[in-house]
């Protein structure tokens, strides 16, 4: 597989053949206001430009949007992207909400989902703690299997929690996609993973590699690829987690 992160939680996958787009939020640098009620009001988002062309992005075979937040399906991956193309959402409603947009080939992720002789399984998470969560709202990640790749688990926007445990103790991912940043209101706690979440998440696991994505584009995104990179090579895991700039492909 070939995983290119593109910024924020968008991703270009090739996966056995077939390219998803995962979570497109596709504004130019600065076009929306701050996340509120966060630090760093000063910063306009996207904080950070795409890497590479738009339309070179949207050439993909479907597109996963793991849950309607704007910072993984904006209104300019809505103008931009084919309406024919094939969406997945993580539910019935949200499938419904893509639809009004006029997308024509939206489906609802079911527990297994059958796309090109991919399997792939809707996994749950927890956007925060408490009432943070409640309000964040639901929010869903899918681990992609196939004879001839490793199986991947791209978890979305969650924190460490019995989701995340159980998805990695029911499907054995050798390779796992995790959404960094420690993303933080000014109240409650971080609603994306933490430095200690990823390295829990890492070790719960049987030795997969661990990709962290969601990195330096949102103004609430606290923690820094810096800040991480020293933290995973004191702990001597610098083959184990990557954490890939904008741009840069994995292949595994
Ligand atoms: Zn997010």
């Amino acid at each position: 597989m070939n995983i290119k992160q593109i910024r924020n939680a968008t991703i270009s996958l090739n996966y056995a053949g077939t390219t998803f787009l995962i979570d497109p939020f596709l504004a130019e640098k600065g076009t929306y206001p701050p996340v509120q009620n966060t630090l760093n009001q000063d910063k306009r988002i996207p904080t950070v430009e795409l890497p590479i062309a738009v339309e070179e992005i949207i050439q993909a075979d479907a597109v996963i949007v793991t849950h309607l937040h704007p910072d993984h399906f904006d209104s300019v991956a809505k103008e931009v992207l084919p309406k024919h193309i094939k969406v997945f959402a993580q539910s019935e409603e949200d499938a419904e909400v893509i639809r009004r947009e006029g997308f024509e080939n939206v489906d609802a992720l079911s527990a297994t989902t059958h796309f090109q002789g991919i399997c792939l399984y809707k996994t749950n998470g927890q956007h925060g703690t408490g009432k943070m969560k409640e309000l964040m709202g639901a929010v869903s990640g899918v681990v992609f299997q196939h004879p001839d790749e490793k199986t991947l688990y791209v978890a979305g926007d969650t924190i460490w929690c019995e989701d995340v445990k159980n998805a990695i103790d029911t499907h054995q991912p050798n390779v796992i996609i995790v959404n960094g940043g420690a993303a933080q209101f000014l109240q409650g706690d971080p609603i994306t993973m933490t430095k200690e979440d990823i390295n829990r998440t890492y070790t719960e696991s049987d030795d997969a590699t661990v990709i962290v994505s969601h990195m330096e584009a949102v103004n609430h995104c606290l923690l820094t690829r810096k800040e991480l990179r020293d933290f995973i090579s004191e702990k001597d895991l610098s083959t184990s987690i990557l954490v890939p700039d904008d741009g840069e492909m994995v292949s595994l």
